[in-house]
């Protein structure tokens, strides 16, 4: 595990990229990230599932940078909803990225169901894709339920109506840090830095 190689990150978001870097450090790897490469362009999201949209975009910066690469992508499946919102969970509400409009409209469409039928999960997929080779996946998921309002000003999306039954209190109500240690993406970043040390023990 001496040399160290180059992974190149297939996300634009801060946060993630943050995240993303700390549950990696230690590795014998140089992070770049997809803007590392003048001339990229991210692919859509518009695969049926989350592993497929990971592997679509792990795969695109995979090539085109000819360095291995990891994407990841998320959302929240509600029981009650059929799994919805699901690979749509961005732009629930027909805008990319706007949290507000994505709650108000779950809520709507939870009105009639009480707190007992109002399980959800948040579900994590990681695509490591070395170019030209195989792709690795890891997964992570928490359960939870949907609130009847939202609770908590941390965090982003569906953070202030996710309950952690646990402590019961919305990741929203919870420091980045504590979030950090039991979300779905914490726990397939886990078991994608697994993955990556044998990879790179190869
Ligand atoms: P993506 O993985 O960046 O495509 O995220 C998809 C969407 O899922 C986000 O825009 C949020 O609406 C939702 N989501 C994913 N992870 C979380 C989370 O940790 N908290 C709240 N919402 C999340």
């Amino acid at each position: 595990m001496s040399q160290v190689k180059k992974l190149v990150i297939a996300t634009g978001n801060k946060n993630k990229l943050i995240e993303i870097k700390s549950l990696l450090e230690g590795l014998p790897l140089e992070i770049k990230t997809a803007a590392d490469y003048p001339g990229f362009e991210m692919p859509e999201e518009d695969r049926a599932t989350f592993r497929g949209n990971a592997a679509k975009k792990a795969e695109a910066v995979a090539t085109f940078s000819g360095e291995m690469a990891l994407a990841d992508d998320s959302g929240l499946e509600v029981e009650a909803l059929d799994g919805r919102p699901g690979v749509l969970s961005a732009r629930y509400a027909g805008e990319e990225g706007n949290d507000a409009a994505n709650n108000r409209l779950l809520l709507e469409e939870l009105r009639d169901f009480p707190p007992e039928k109002r399980a959800a999960r948040f579900i994590a997929v990681i695509a490591i894709v070395l170019p030209g080779k195989e792709s690795y996946f890891a997964h992570g998921t928490c359960p939870g339920r949907i609130a009847e309002e939202p609770r908590g000003s941390g965090g982003f999306g569906y953070d202030p109506l996710f309950i952690y039954e646990p402590t019961g209190q919305t990741f929203a109500e919870m420091s980045a840090a504590k979030k950090n240690t039991i979300s779905h993406r914490a726990r397939a970043l886990r078991q994608a830095r697994e993955l990556l040390k044998h990879l790179l023990s190869r």
